[in-house]
């Protein structure tokens, strides 16, 4: 069978679920080439060591310029923070390597535009971590959009809100730090539900009129120095939205939204139905149509499936439900398919480049107290 050797640079929360996934995607589908685990990089020697043998790499190396130029590597998998995927994509992509990046592509659209040029013009494949939109739920509400069923849209509102900074007491690190995040909860977290938008829809957001805030401004510095120092990037953020195809909506995020673990979440609107969802509750969609006796309406759930999109190669039996790690199998499965066969992938560089773009008009917005082009 045809092999593609994957070089993972990064093993922190993303990387190991990056390698689950490798791992995992020739069990659970039928692949045109296996994923191999050639080659892991960290930040030393020793790390990287470690590392490959808790998650199954053959060869490991502390210097990922290394990873990116070993030729038997066929696709760098980007899991490091965000101010290093730029460097280390052009460099991947300059020795002829394929590209899976997580998100947000850039800490700014003018970094993305670079990275998408290099990519086109050297004509590797790239893909972006956006998982959630490979949610069999999901996956189903844009295939029920896309038929019909709920009419023209006639508006989107997305939310993506999580708590992990909502203690005042936790720690500095590097989501909070303009250089090496870019913008904060809307870079992190914002940037999953404008995609989503994008994805749920088949429209383009053109137009944002935003607002951010940071509201715990000083933060202790990492360790036990004692000391304090400033918070960079918003807490939270919301935006107005206009689509190209007439849509309206808005999005909302926040890392600070206490009690909320993994609120993604979206409601479409329709002329003859709605759609709502909670990634909370990842394998239920609730679905109104405006079909039978008004007395007898209702939002319905349905749990997925084998009927639904990739679902049956999990499990034969509906309801059992799918988790956070097995979007990214599903990821990996488009990547390999992309790069073997050829599948246009989404989202690939560009239409990652198109989230930064949509982050930075939301900020400009903000600062200019008005209605943004993206
Ligand atoms: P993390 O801090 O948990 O892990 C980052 C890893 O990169 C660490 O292991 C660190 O040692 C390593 N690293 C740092 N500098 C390096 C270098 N120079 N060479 C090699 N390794 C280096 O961060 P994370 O939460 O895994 O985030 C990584 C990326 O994944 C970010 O871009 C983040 O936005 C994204 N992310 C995506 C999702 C998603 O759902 N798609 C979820 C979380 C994070």
């Amino acid at each position: 069978m045809k092999t593609l050797n994957i070089g993972l640079i990064g093993t922190g929360f993303m990387g190991k679920a990056h390698a689950i996934a490798l791992k995992a995607a020739p069990t659970v589908f039928s692949l045109p080439a296996f994923p191999v685990c050639e080659l892991l990089a960290e930040v030393n020697d020793e790390l990287a060591a470690h590392k490959a043998t808790e998650l199954g790499f053959t060869r490991s190396t502390g210097d990922w310029r290394a990873l990116v130029e070993d030729p038997k590597v066929d696709v760098v998998d980007i899991c490091a923070p965000n101010f290093l995927h730029k460097e280390m994509a052009l460099a991947a992509i300059a020795a002829g390597k394929h590209v899976y990046a997580e998100k947000p592509l850039a800490l700014s659209a003018a970094d993305a535009a670079a990275m998408v040029e290099a990519a086109e013009s050297s004509g590797v494949k790239t893909l972006v971590g956006f998982n959630y939109i490979r949610n069999s739920a999901t996956q189903l509400a844009r295939e029920i959009i896309a038929s019909g069923e709920i009419g023209e849209l006639v508006h989107f509102r997305g939310r993506h809100n999580e708590d992990y900074l909502s203690d005042p007491t936790s720690p500095l690190d590097w989501h909070t730090c303009r250089a090496t995040a870019g913008a904060g909860a809307l870079g992190d977290l914002g940037s999953h539900i404008l995609n989503m938008a994008e994805f749920l829809t088949g429209q383009h957001i053109v137009e944002v009129f935003g607002q951010l805030q940071t509201v715990t401004a000083r933060r202790p510095l990492p360790g036990n120095s004692g000391g304090f120092g400033e918070v960079e990037n918003d807490d939270h953020a919301q935006a107005l939205l206009r689509f190209d195809g007439g849509l309206i909506g808005n999005i909302e995020t926040s890392r600070i939204a206490t009690g909320r673990k993994m609120g993604l979440a979206y409601t479409v609107t329709g002329t003859r139905g709605s759609l709502v969802f909670d990634q909370e509750r990842m394998s239920e969609l609730q679905l109104y149509t405006s079909e039978g006796p008004e007395g007898r309406r209702g939002f319905r759930t349905l749990l997925v499936g084998p009927e639904h999109p990739d679902y049956a190669a999990f499990s034969p039996a509906a309801g059992h439900g799918l988790g956070y790690n097995d979007q990214k199998i599903i990821e990996i499965r488009d990547l390999v398919e992309g790069i073997v066969s050829g599948k246009p992938l989404y989202p690939d560089f560009h239409a990652a480049w198109r989230v930064n773009r949509m982050i930075d008009a939301i900020e400009a917005s903000h600062v200019e107290g008005h209605w943004t082009r993206v």
